[in-house]
């Protein structure tokens, strides 16, 4: 089973669905990796910066930047939240499924996630 299908139930909660996710992507609408490359996503390119030729990867994603695990505190606290593109979305997803862990860091440098090895 995969995480995305174990905690589908969480995304179904008027709560995502109503106000945290739309309100995220109201706040931050723009791919925040791209970003960091220089490149303005709203959805509609690659993460390379290029025209999105498939119809159904022109969207963002709302991520957790901490995995949240089915922990409710984690998937309901808005600053846990980040938004991405399809493409680096599943780059993320892959990086962290490899690892484990989020590599992000806070405002102090710091890695945020509580299963970095520099938390444990
Ligand atoms: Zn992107």
């Amino acid at each position: 089973m995969t995480a995305r299908s174990e905690y589908h139930h969480l995304y179904n909660k008027s709560a995502w669905r109503r106000q945290l996710r739309p309100q995220h992507l109201a706040r931050e609408p723009l791919c925040r990796a791209c970003l960091r490359r220089g490149i303005i996503n709203d959805g509609s390119l690659t993460a390379a910066g290029e025209d999105q030729a498939n119809a159904r990867r022109r969207f963002l994603v709302v991520d957790h930047v901490i995995p949240h695990r089915g922990d409710l505190g984690l998937f309901l606290d808005p600053a846990n939240l980040q938004t991405l593109c399809p493409d680096d979305h599943d780059q993320n997803k892959q990086r962290l499924e490899a690892r484990g862990y989020s590599q992000e860091r806070g405002a102090d440098g710091w890695p945020i996630d509580p299963q970095h090895p520099a938390n444990r």
